[in-house]
């Protein structure tokens, strides 16, 4: 069914469609001038006394070139987990709505559903990763209003096909959200290209992963106009210190090194699962488009102790959905991976 601005308007929380948002004063005047006597600054220590843009519309006017959308189709929040726990504030009537998604998948969906009291209706992927379009659809009723779809997928590291989450974007009548945390490691497009097509889509991306920058927390959400100007009424004034956003357009001005970063991650991804599977007690690696491989072995709990106690800390997976004896592991520098696969075969 073809969703419009009415459909959304409809989803959104009615205290939130009223909501008046705070107004702070750099909202209030953004015009020049050399007095600021606005907002009880200190005059001293410069250029940190001052709040920063609130909604940060220098970074969002160079993003918005970079990734070929409209700055006002732009949210930025500390992480992109800020912008998954907006969703929640502004789609969700606690105690009544209920989100849709995956198992395995990230974690935040659901702890950030309990957080805002809100039913997570989990639905188990198909045994080979894929996803199970019939059964999510099932899932949902009309309380449903988030569907959660990570892809590439965390811990699974498989991207799903268009077709699938096509099916998904149109089928479901709710916001459908695409983290794409690791797109810039995928072999498939993002979804980006196709915002303007599917009103009631939400791609979430992040500067954690490709572009090097997990510490200083920054997140973006892409979505139509009317979704954006929600998440500015909810979110806190300053969200996005000055210092982030400095650091954000001089990475942007890195893009380059960005990609030989990538291509260079994809390179010693692409060795080390060679070599991986290539040791006795590895039963499978997972096929991955992300910059991590999920991996079965026959014991991954005695592994992981042993990898610890050898100061080599890998992401013990063995206790979630269809990850029964799995290790996460990230992709490092190959000197990193030569001395994880020399523990391993030292073990194995
Ligand atoms: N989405 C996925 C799929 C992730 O794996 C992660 C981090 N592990 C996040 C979102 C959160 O990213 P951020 O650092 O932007 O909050």
């Amino acid at each position: 069914m073809r969703k419009t601005c009415d459909s959304i308007e409809a989803w959104v929380r009615p205290n939130i469609r009223r909501l008046k948002p705070y107004s702070s004063a750099r909202n209030e005047f953004s015009g020049v001038a050399s007095v600021w006597l606005d907002a009880n600054e200190s005059p001293f220590n410069t250029p940190y006394n001052r709040y920063p843009d609130p909604l940060q519309s220098a970074l969002k006017q160079r993003l918005a070139g970079q990734r070929g959308v409209a700055p006002e189709q732009i949210f930025l929040g500390v992480g992109s987990d800020e912008a998954i726990d907006l969703l929640y504030r502004i789609f969700c009537q606690p105690g009544k709505h209920n989100a849709v998604s995956i198992a395995p998948t990230y974690g935040m969906y659901r702890v950030c559903a309990e957080i805002n009291d809100v039913a997570y209706r989990e639905v188990t992927l198909n045994a080979d990763f894929s996803l199970p379009v019939e059964a999510i659809l099932q899932a949902a009723d009309a309380d449903s209003r988030l569907l959660f779809l990570c892809s590439p997928n965390n811990p699974t590291g498989n991207a799903f096909p268009a077709a699938d989450i096509e099916r998904l974007i149109n089928g479901f009548d709710g916001i459908v959200v695409v983290d794409e945390a690791y797109i810039d490691f995928s072999s498939q497009p993002s979804w980006l290209g196709r915002l303007c097509e599917f009103p009631n889509l939400v791609v979430l991306q992040t500067f954690s992963k490709a572009w090097g920058s997990a510490g200083v927390r920054l997140g973006m959400a892409f979505a139509l106009p009317l979704i954006i100007g929600y998440f500015n009424k909810v979110k806190y004034p300053y969200n996005i210190g000055e210092p982030v956003q400095r650091y954000a357009l001089a990475m942007l001005d890195r893009a380059d090194e960005v990609r030989r970063w990538v291509a260079d991650t994809l390179a010693v991804r692409s060795r080390f699962v060679e070599q991986l599977a290539a040791l006795p007690s590895v039963r499978q690696v997972y096929p991955s488009d992300a910059n991590f491989v999920l991996v079965r072995v026959d014991e991954a709990e005695l592994l992981y102790d042993r990898l610890v106690a050898e100061g080599i800390v890998v992401r013990n997976r063995s206790t979630v959905t269809l990850c029964g004896n799995c290790l996460r592991i990230t992709i490092g520098t190959a000197d990193e991976m030569n001395v994880l696969l020399e523990a391993m075969r030292r073990y194995l």
